[in-house]
């Protein structure tokens, strides 16, 4: 595995609507790998293949389940070609961090719970059920593979004084 640099903003390729996967090959297994290594390192909770400069649909989120459980173990999620299929009436605004947007934060609305459907990097087809912070999270990486950032949605953005946690 190796560590692959975070792209950031201005660059072109978190603009770009990335491709859907269609080869279940090697090369796709090194992304994994390498997105899965590379998100535990900065250290963030979620990631995008547009995030470290490819363009293709694919996403990593290691996160609890169960976000209620302060001691619920954090879960690694692997989806290639993600999509939200089901959308909660009721939304939840919160803050959030992006990796490829150093040194801001800001507030977004974001549906409460969603239903994610995409393919293991197998391949195989995968239904998830997320709710919460673990939803919000999802939301934010499927954004990065429509070229849309956080930003685009906050009902406002600022400069935080500490560090933030969680980043995706
Ligand atoms: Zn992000």
């Amino acid at each position: 595995m190796t560590l692959r640099p975070i792209v950031t903003v201005p660059d072109p390729v978190l603009r770009r609507k990335a491709r859907p996967v269609t080869r279940f090959d090697s090369d796709l297994q090194t992304l994994v790998d390498d997105m899965i290594e590379t998100m535990r390192a900065a250290p963030g909770v979620g990631l995008a293949a547009p995030q470290v400069g490819v363009s293709e649909r694919v996403i990593v989120v290691e996160y609890p389940e169960d976000d209620e459980d302060e001691d619920a173990p954090k879960k690694l999620f692997v989806v290639v070609n993600p999509e939200i299929r089901q959308r909660s009436q009721e939304k939840e605004i919160a803050v959030e961090a992006c990796l490829s947007i150093p040194g801001l934060q800001g507030e977004v609305e974001r549906d409460l719970a969603i239903t994610v459907r995409g393919q293991t990097r197998r391949g195989q087809p995968i239904k998830i059920k997320a709710k919460g912070w673990l939803a919000r999270i999802f939301q934010h990486e499927i954004d990065h593979l429509d070229g849309v950032l956080y930003t685009d949605r906050a009902l406002r953005v600022w400069q935080p004084t500490e560090p933030v946690e969680d980043n995706v």
